[in-house]
């Protein structure tokens, strides 16, 4: 039994452990089997990931060959455009009349078109591959280029160096057959040279017939200049002798209505003569017949001289005249002197013509260009009515001036400023115009001239002089002299009346004629040392104490010099300064006069005056006379033989200014008062001018106003003093 248990016992033993063997082995064939299905998972995945790439790259495969074929189609057509583009320019370059081609780097032909060849007219060895030097060479032996003076070798050698540069400058050659060939070269982008052959010859052609054409014209037109200077000139002499002989025939005994009729076929005549004068000058300077005739000439008195004679005109119209001439240039140049003059009439006088209020001024100023050289310019500005803007060039054109209402009411032959350029231009100058319409216009010259004597003027040295007053009603010479004296180193003041005079005493002082005498201006005039009146040409010195000497307005550089040269001398000598005149005294009266008759009737007229009266028959006389008897004034008759009196009175103011002497009255005699004769006369220097036949009365009055105190100390109307006050 006990066996049957132990059996039964081992038996459930062994059952056990196989049963726990099986247990094993099916966990074993589990966990076995779960890595099978999880590795047959991840290989499906695989297998579908592989599928989509290689759907993918067969997709981009046909996308790839679809854009290949366009891109071949693409290629295809651009092609085919280029060839036709190609085709179609070298068509067109074939077709055009002018020679085409191209070079390489080298210099070596590319290809050129059938007009560039047809020039070698099928030289064989001229083709793509030569050389463009041998292109030359071979041309040049064949005959095909004309090298005109140039030999072969330097034609050769001046087309080569032409085309080195980078830019290449187009050159004109010459063919065989007399055609012309204007070269365009242009370099390309890889170094090579792309070549145009413009045959121009007609337009050579053309040029050669218009310049024929222009000099027969010009030629036409100088001898029709020719012809009216000719013509002007011809009539010119008859004209004076219808003036002269009009004038001869109001000087006769007429009646009233024959006197307006002779005096208005003189006054007549001479506009006539002005505008012959101009026809004349413009048609010798279009005829190219006009010289110019240099000269050493003073041009600061010209313009002086141009001043005067317009002023009558200016202060007729109200309006200041001055001149201002740079204090250091010099005033010597060498240049044609009447033509300068008439230059700067035309402007100032038009200044003067075109201006109704304020002033015309003419500025001078300078510089040297090279040794003894200066660059002149000369500005006349008015503040008149101007000039449009789109009238500037129009106005020097020949008889061209502005048209508007303002301007209609001026006379004038529009020629003026034409003859101006022309005279300007010969003498190798330049001139212009600014302006503004209402406010007044500005022309400028300049030019370039020799100078004749280049003596600058000496800044005279006044011991003690530091402070200058100027008393000046006009503002222009006021600003101009103010200008002036600060450059010479004074301290200046200038106002316009005496009642704006600054506190203080002044060592010099500058007056015109009103503030000196007016009441107000005499405590002033006590602490200068020394007075200078600005006397306006027509006007007199008032009676003055104290040492006075006078500037005649426009002031001359010159006189202002020679003032201040004079007052240096009389500072130096005090006696001078102060001359006291209370004692009645004879004044010396010289007078010029060729005419025996005159002399008697001017002698009877001044016979009861205390005079010491001394006759000279010619202008050489009176200057000798003027030197030794230093007269208080002078009675000057104009036309006298052999010096007239204009020419002894600007010998007499040379000698004044010369030694430093106060200027003497003189007074001119003339036999009638032409127009411009009184200016004419003043501008030589007289100041004041009596018409015969001699009135007693008129000689009376001017001795009185020119010395002072005169017929009041000698017919002891008043004390001396009674005009100051
Ligand atoms: P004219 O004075 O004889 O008419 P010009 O040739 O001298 O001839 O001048 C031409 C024109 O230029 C004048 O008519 C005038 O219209 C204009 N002009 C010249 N100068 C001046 C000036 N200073 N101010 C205004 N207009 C001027």
């Amino acid at each position: 039994m006990a066996d049957v248990s132990e059996k039964l016992v081992s038996e459930r033993r062994a059952r056990l452990a196989a049963e726990r063997l099986l247990e094993l082995k099916s966990r074993e064939l589990f966990a076995a089997n779960r890595k099978l299905s999880e590795h047959a998972l991840s290989l499906s995945r695989e297998v579908v990931m592989h599928r989509r790439s290689a759907e993918t790259a067969v997709h981009e495969a046909e996308e790839l060959r679809g854009e290949y074929n366009r891109v071949q189609s693409d290629l295809k057509k651009a092609t085919y455009s280029l060839n036709l583009a190609e085709h179609r320019l070298w068509l067109a370059l074939e077709t055009v009349q002018d020679g085409f081609a191209i070079y390489d780097a080298d210099w070596k032909l590319v290809i050129a078109n059938s007009a560039y060849m047809a020039v070698f007219d099928g030289l064989e060895e001229i083709g793509p591959g030569v050389h463009y030097r041998d292109i030359l060479r071979i041309g040049l032996e064949e005959g095909v280029f004309d090298p005109g003076e140039e030999a072969a070798a330097e034609w050769i050698e001046s087309m080569q160096a032409r085309w080195r540069p980078n830019t290449i400058e187009p050159r004109v050659i010459r063919l065989w057959n007399d055609h012309y060939i204007r070269l365009v070269d242009r370099r390309g982008m890889d170094g090579g040279v792309v070549s145009l052959a413009l045959n121009i010859t007609e337009t050579i052609r053309n040029e050669e017939r218009l310049s024929v054409a222009r000099r027969k014209a010009e030629g036409a037109n100088r001898a029709k200049s020719a012809f009216l200077a000719n013509m002007s000139h011809e009539l010119r002499t008859p004209m004076n002798g219808v003036v002269g002989m009009a004038e001869l025939l109001s000087e006769s005994p007429l009646n009233e209505e024959q006197r307006l009729y002779a005096e208005t076929i003189r006054s007549s005549g001479e506009a006539l003569l002005l505008i012959i004068n101009d026809v004349l000058d413009y048609s010798k300077l279009e005829a190219e017949k006009l010289q110019l005739h240099p000269e050493p000439f003073d041009l600061e008195r010209l313009v002086h001289e141009v001043a005067v004679v317009l002023s009558p005109s200016a202060s007729k119209k109200g309006i200041s005249l001055g001149v201002d001439y740079d204090l250091f240039m010099p005033a010597m140049l060498e240049g044609d002197r009447g033509r300068m003059r008439q230059i700067l009439t035309n402007l100032a006088g038009n200044a003067v013509k075109f201006t109704e209020e304020g002033h015309v001024l003419i500025r001078v100023t300078g510089a040297e260009t090279t040794p003894g050289r200066q660059q002149v310019h000369i500005a006349v500005e008015d503040t008149g009515i101007g000039i449009p803007d789109g009238m500037l060039d129009h106005i020097f054109g020949e008889f061209n001036q502005v048209e508007d209402d303002r301007n209609r009411k001026f006379e004038g032959t529009g020629l003026g400023l034409a003859i101006t350029r022309q005279l300007v231009r010969a003498m190798g100058g330049d001139i212009w115009v600014t302006s503004t319409a209402g406010e007044g216009s500005c022309f400028t010259i300049t030019v370039e001239l020799p100078v004749a004597d280049d003596e600058a003027l000496a800044k005279p040295d006044l011991p003690g002089v530091k402070t200058v007053l100027i008393v000046e009603s006009d503002p222009l010479t006021r600003q101009i002299l103010e200008r002036q004296l600060s450059v010479l180193g004074f301290e200046v003041a200038a106002v316009q009346s005496p009642t704006d005079i600054p506190e203080g005493p002044a060592d010099l002082i500058f007056a015109d004629a009103g503030a000196m005498t007016a009441p107000s201006f005499s405590s002033h005039k006590l602490g200068a040392k020394a007075l200078v009146l600005l006397a306006s040409s027509s006007k007199t010195p008032p009676e003055q104490d104290g040492f006075v000497t006078t500037l005649s307005k426009p002031i001359l550089r010159q006189d202002l010099f020679a003032a201040l040269e004079s007052i240096a001398t009389a500072l130096q000598k005090p006696a001078l300064v102060r001359e006291e005149s209370t004692e009645p005294r004879t004044w010396t009266v010289l007078a010029a006069e060729d005419n025996r008759t005159n002399q008697l009737v001017f002698s009877k007229m001044v016979k009861d005056l205390p005079l010491d009266l001394t006759f000279v028959s010619n202008g050489r006389e009176a200057v000798e006379a003027y030197k030794t008897l230093r007269p208080d004034i002078v009675f000057m008759d104009i036309s006298m033989p052999e010096m007239d009196g204009k020419e002894a009175t600007r010998r007499i103011r040379a000698f004044e200014t010369e030694n430093g002497l106060p200027r003497a009255p003189v007074i001119a005699l003339t036999a009638h008062a032409m127009s411009g004769d009184e200016t004419d006369i003043l501008a030589a220097g007289l100041d004041r001018y009596l018409t015969k036949p001699l009135k007693k009365a008129a000689i009376h009055e001017a001795i009185e106003e020119f010395t002072p105190g005169f017929l009041i100390s000698t017919q002891e109307m008043q004390p001396a003093s009674g005009t100051d006050g």
